[in-house]
């Protein structure tokens, strides 16, 4: 029986995006297409972004936002990004020629009410049948941990950023 997974990939500690990119490998592996959406975009081009370029034709990868909202200089602007971003999400599920899809830092969207959370729940709750979507981000909300069928929060215990290391290519980005 196929059933498409929900899951939430939550909390502080590190490992949300690259856990979302481990499923998107295995499900490349089988044939599987995967489009991944990330709704912010790091300091740094991400070793994914450019291995998706490259790797294979089953995968898509969009970078539909900016920096972190809380350090922004036009809300206005990072808001309209991400709204867009959002709209891709819709008509990629709605679409439903993916097998896999990965709504990378979502929950900072509904957080800063960019999107509207009720539309996002509604969007991901009528979703095809087969496929298989991961949200990752901090702070998701109680609501969208409810609908989900898998929640993993990644908890910090020790993260060299503590002690001054910075991020280190091919490991943080
Ligand atoms: P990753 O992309 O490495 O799986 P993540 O998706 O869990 O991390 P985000 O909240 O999206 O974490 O943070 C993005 C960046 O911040 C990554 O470079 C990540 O390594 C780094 N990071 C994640 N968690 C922590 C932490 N607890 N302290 C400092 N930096 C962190
Ligand atoms: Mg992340």
């Amino acid at each position: 029986m196929t059933k498409g997974i929900l899951a939430v990939f939550t909390g502080n500690g590190k490992g949300k995006t690259t856990s979302a990119l481990g499923i998107a490998f295995r499900a490349l592996g089988h044939g599987h297409k995967v489009c991944v959406i990330q709704f912010i975009k790091g300091n740094w081009t991400s070793g994914e972004q450019l291995f998706a370029k490259n790797i294979s034709p089953l995968i898509e990868f969009h970078i539909m936002g900016k920096g972190f909202t809380w350090k922004s200089e036009n809300l206005a602007e990072d808001t309209a990004l991400a709204q867009k971003g959002w709209q891709l999400a819709v008509e990629t599920i709605e679409k439903n020629e993916h097998h896999l899809v990965i709504l990378d830092e979502l929950t900072y969207l509904i957080r800063y009410n960019m999107v509207s959370e009720d539309e996002v729940l509604r969007v991901l709750s009528r979703r095809p049948a087969g496929m298989h979507v991961v949200v990752t981000g901090r702070h998701a909300s109680e609501k969208l941990i409810d609908l989900a069928d898998l929640v993993t929060e990644m908890v910090e215990i020790k993260h060299p950023f503590a002690n001054g290391t910075a991020a280190q290519k091919g490991f943080e980005f």
